[in-house]
């Protein structure tokens, strides 16, 4: 039963003869009923049929050569009486353009015939073969073999740009009889092929994986592309015409993507378009290629602190000239039993600043946080959180992770956000050249707020541009160790370089230790006590 009113005929009839599938037929109508392109394809053409060649006042109820589909056309029709003025029509047939024969019913089914093996004008096959019940169970069997944990999905269609050329030319072909069904229909009324696919297979992909709802909006996103070689250069004559829509961009292959596509249609005249391009578009010899079925779950975030206790031991892997230095680094050690918990293909680790490889960062911690790519699995209780924590601990005595939690994206931000403002402890080991007086642990003790020029650390200077950054120690402490040692405690404003200011990096840092103790100094050790930046929030052990 489809919704069609007298005034569709003239579209279905010129559609039909220009090589439109019966599904683009019904977009063209601008039929918004879904269940009305879920019918198969060959069903909707006998019905397209019967009610072009029908004649309002011949339907006869006791014809043998009646359809059941018939019969839905005329209790259609009697629905919609009252909007359906129009006499019956004599030229309510087909009109082909080329093949004129004597008797005006026979070209009808001649060409009907034909449409019906021929690949759609329009949809280039897409709403014809590669839209059904085949397609659906290639679709689950794709998902079902990567073995995501879902119980949404969204599919998501990639057209051929060449589509968005052949609709044009489609919608210029039939443009005066949509406009005629009265209301202010426009191109944008034409239900699109994307829609259109959807619509038919949503259903069918459900019905085969189950339980799983296919909607528009979920984390989890199916993708199927399709392209269509053949037809490539339908849309170059537009570079020619709209010049500025098609720049050269960086990732893309061709500049002719959907968008630019789209928009130089928007821009072109519809007089323009038809000198370059035929309007109703040519009969491609193939239908499209459907390409690899694509499955990509939502990024998942997760969040924690983390203490390191070596000193020798990267935050990151350390590679010099593609050679590996260290044989671990803190992210390996955090990612690797998150990542096969997830099942994510990667990940992206940030953390609240970063210590060198021979510094502990001990106390509650530093916090850092994650972006699990194309997770496999996403959802986690806060038992199973729990556990993902302790198999971290156990995995590794150089690491320790507390406080681990999913995140959300925006959440992320909040770790980075006012970070030079935040304040971090620490405690180094320092060794001085001269003894170390009573009177130099009570000078340290004493300073307050000290603002330091800091030279960007020669150590650092071939990843950091160079400048003096101002950077503030807000308050010290020294506990004797012996008469060369001492431990000094330092609270300072985030991103304070520390070895810098204990030897003066060659008087790149000022003022430091070794100019305010008049005597050579060096740091031998360094911890991170404590890093103040109140994210993520605790999770109770
Ligand atoms: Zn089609």
């Amino acid at each position: 039963m489809l919704p069609l009113k007298e005034k569709d005929k003239a579209i279905i009839q010129k559609l039909l003869s220009a090589g439109c599938c019966a599904r683009c037929v019904l977009r063209f109508c601008c039929v918004t009923i879904q269940a009305a392109y879920r019918q198969a394809q060959h069903e909707t053409l006998e019905e397209l049929k019967a009610f072009i060649t029908e004649k309002e006042s011949n339907i006869v109820q006791d014809s043998t050569s009646q359809t059941s589909t018939y019969e839905h056309n005329k209790s259609q029709d009697a629905a919609l009486s009252e909007t359906v003025e129009d006499p019956p029509r004599k030229r309510a047939k087909l009109v082909p353009t080329q093949t004129v024969q004597s008797e005006p019913g026979s070209a009808a089914v001649v060409t009907l015939r034909n449409v019906e093996s021929h690949v759609c004008v329009a949809c280039l096959g897409i709403l014809q073969d590669l839209c059904g019940p085949d397609q659906a169970v290639k679709i689950a069997e794709t998902v079902k073999a990567q073995n995501y944990e879902f119980d949404t999905m969204v599919l998501s269609v990639s057209l051929p740009a060449q589509l968005c050329v052949r609709e044009h030319s489609c919608w210029l072909h039939v443009k005066k009889e949509v406009r005629e069904k009265g209301l202010v229909l426009d191109k944008d009324d034409v239900i699109q092929v994307k829609e259109a696919f959807k619509w038919v297979m949503q259903g069918l992909v459900t019905k085969e994986l189950g339980s799983v709802a296919v909607v528009s909006k979920s984390p989890f996103e199916v993708g199927v592309e399709f392209t269509h070689p053949e037809t490539e250069s339908d849309c170059h004559f537009l570079a020619k015409s709209c010049p500025d829509c098609f720049k050269p961009t960086k990732n893309k292959q061709s500049v002719f993507t959907r968008m630019a596509v789209v928009k130089a249609l928007e821009k072109i005249s519809d007089a323009r378009f038809l000198q370059h391009y035929p309007s109703p578009p040519l009969e491609p010899s193939s239908s499209c290629t459907p390409r690899d079925i694509q499955c990509l779950h939502m990024s998942v975030f997760i969040a924690g602190r983390y203490n390191k206790f070596c000193r020798s031991l990267p935050q990151t892997p350390w590679v010099i000239d593609g050679e590996r230095r260290m044989e671990s680094s803190v992210e390996e050690l955090i990612a690797a039993p998150i990542l096969s918990a997830f099942r994510a293909d990667g990940f992206n680790f940030s953390s609240s600043g970063r210590e060198d490889v021979d510094v502990r960062t001990l106390g509650n911690g530093r916090p850092f946080a994650m972006e699990l790519l194309n997770p496999h699995r996403s959802r986690f209780s806060k038992v199973e959180t729990k556990q993902l924590q302790e198999t971290i601990n156990e995995s590794s005595d150089k690491v320790r992770v507390r406080d681990l939690q999913i995140v959300t994206r925006e959440a992320m931000n909040r770790m980075k956000v006012g970070e030079e403002e935040k304040t971090k402890t620490y405690t180094a080991l320092v060794w001085t050249q001269k003894a170390i007086e009573k009177e130099d642990i009570t000078f340290i003790n004493d300073i307050k707020d000290l603002t330091l020029d800091q030279k960007t650390p020669l150590r650092v200077l071939h990843r950091r541009t160079l400048a003096i950054r101002q950077r503030v120690i807000h308050s010290m402490n020294a506990r004797y160790k012996d008469s060369h040692h001492f431990y000094l405690g330092l609270k300072t404003q985030a991103g304070t370089y520390i070895k810098e200011f204990v030897h003066g990096d060659f008087g790149r840092t000022k003022p430091n230790l070794c100019q305010l103790l008049k005597t050579d100094a060096d740091i031998l050790e360094l911890d991170v006590e404590s890093v103040d930046v109140d994210w993520p929030p605790p999770i109770p052990e």
